[in-house]
């Protein structure tokens, strides 16, 4: 039986493109933009200046706090400069700009493949975490949130589940898709070493039912390893969300105001559980990732490995560049992604796509005034009421605002997919949460 949850929208796929597409890795580029804070928490600082030379895998800027990540050069070559530069998420952010040698070079303590007789289950939790925190690897699905932090429960949480995130709700992207069939037995061992620092017995792969391939090359896999389940998922947005597959997999609801260790859960994607294999295997730092490149107005779609800090316009030559011109430029997914202003911003440890949309798919449209169809509520899957919320909101009554519980919106933008009279419902909550935290 499917496994789903409450509300949740059915936006068109448009996965084809990329699907079937084996990973292949892209060209390096001209110049790698290697910003300070690409995670949840403080920015790291250098330990680099310019015309310094780098190797890649070479911590180039460390951590400030618990609540922060090691940056490590994603290529071999001489640090240029480091300055504000464009940011996907942030706009602007400091950066260290590297420019590639054409003889690539990475630090000789990084392995190809795991030592013979590695297992995960025999390690010792304290020099996994260390591993992974070395290696600066973050939630790689769009937060970003430091791993080793998430893999730290407050001592008073038990914690008796480890739910692996495969669900990829989002249309376009498909990276994590591809990993599944094309790195199966690296990813069961990533579980098998989170299952282990954690030190839970129950490990449960969710898989949307449109990736029935995948759950099957992951099911086979994981029959030597008898721990791991693979739970197929009802195909419906935002099921990648932690409290969503909490809530289908497990049937139990992260408390409001909670976080997933509330519900004896810790929720790690796929891209992460990979990361944290090479980090602990191969003593690979965190920097290439997979990341779907596509887009109607994109030539060849891609998945492609990139080096961290590649900016998004040497992606859309890589997939032979543009048959239309691009109207919007999203990083991430079209339902939670964020728009750019230019091609310039380089791709981030969170970055799991980039997408090229020409104006016949991503159109403007303007407000009308809501007709009372409740399709908003219906699609909420945090049982919230956006369109009391919006006008709220719109009246600035925050206080009214924040008694609707405005703050567990988990700001997927279900209700605004839904609404017939096109109001930007998910954009304006946005808005009053900020209002409400200010
Ligand atoms: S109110 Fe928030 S959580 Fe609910 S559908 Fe809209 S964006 Fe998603
Ligand atoms: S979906 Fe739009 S029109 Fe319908 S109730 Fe919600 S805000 Fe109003």
């Amino acid at each position: 039986m499917l496994k789903s949850f409450f509300g949740g929208v059915h936006p068109p796929g448009f996965k084809t493109s990329t699907k079937n597409k084996n990973i292949r890795p892209a060209a390096l580029p001209k110049k790698i933009i290697l910003p300070l804070s690409q995670h949840t928490g403080s920015s790291a600082e250098p330990v680099v200046s310019p015309g310094d030379y780098v190797e890649a895998g070479a911590v180039i800027a460390k951590a400030t706090g618990f609540i922060s990540s090691n940056i490590h050069s994603s290529v071999s070559g001489k640090v240029l400069a480091i300055e504000p530069a464009a940011h996907p998420v942030l706009g602007k952010c400091r950066a260290i700009i590297i420019e590639p040698e054409l003889q690539q070079k990475r630090l000789d303590s990084i392995k190809d493949c795991a030592d013979s007789g590695f297992d995960p289950g025999k390690l010792n939790p304290a020099d996994i975490l260390d591993a992974v925190s070395s290696a600066g690897i973050v939630g790689m699905g769009g937060a970003a949130f430091p791993a080793h932090v998430k893999l730290s429960p407050p001592k008073n949480k038990k914690i008796d589940t480890l739910i692996i995130n495969a669900a990829e709700c989002e249309p376009y992207l498909t990276c994590d898709h591809r990993l599944l069939l094309e790195r199966p037995i690296d990813i069961i061992n990533g579980i098998k070493i989170l299952a282990n620092v954690l030190g839970v017995k129950k490990c449960i792969v969710g898989i949307e039912d449109n990736k029935c391939d995948s759950a099957e090359v992951i099911r086979n896999a994981s029959i030597l390893k008898s721990d791991i389940k693979v739970v197929p998922l009802h195909t419906k947005y935002p099921q990648g969300s932690e409290k969503q597959l909490i809530d289908a997999m497990l049937d139990k609801e992260v408390p409001s105001g909670g976080l997933p260790f509330d519900a004896g859960v810790v929720v790690h994607n796929v891209a992460t559980a990979l990361a944290i294999y090479e980090a602990v295997a191969l003593n690979k730092p965190l920097y290439e990732r997979v990341v779907t490149v596509s887009g109607d107005c994109i030539k060849d779609p891609a998945n492609l490995l990139v080096k961290i800090g590649t900016p998004a316009s040497e992606l859309a030559a890589e997939c032979g560049g543009f048959i239309k011109k691009p109207k919007k430029i999203i990083f991430g997914g079209p339902m939670m992604g964020v728009a750019q202003p230019s091609e310039d911003a380089p791709v981030i440890k969170g970055t799991s796509g980039i997408l090229f949309l020409s104006k016949d798919i991503a159109g403007e449209y303007n407000e009308g005034v809501c007709i009372r169809c409740g399709a908003c509520v219906r699609a909420c899957p945090m049982y919230l009421e956006p369109t009391t919320i919006y006008y709220a909101a719109k009246k600035a009554r925050f206080d009214i605002v924040n008694d609707l519980c405005a703050l567990d919106c988990i700001e997927c933008g279900a209700c605004s997919f839904d609404c017939p009279a096109r109001l930007e419902l998910s954009g304006i909550i946005k808005y009053a949460k900020a209002m409400i935290k200010k």
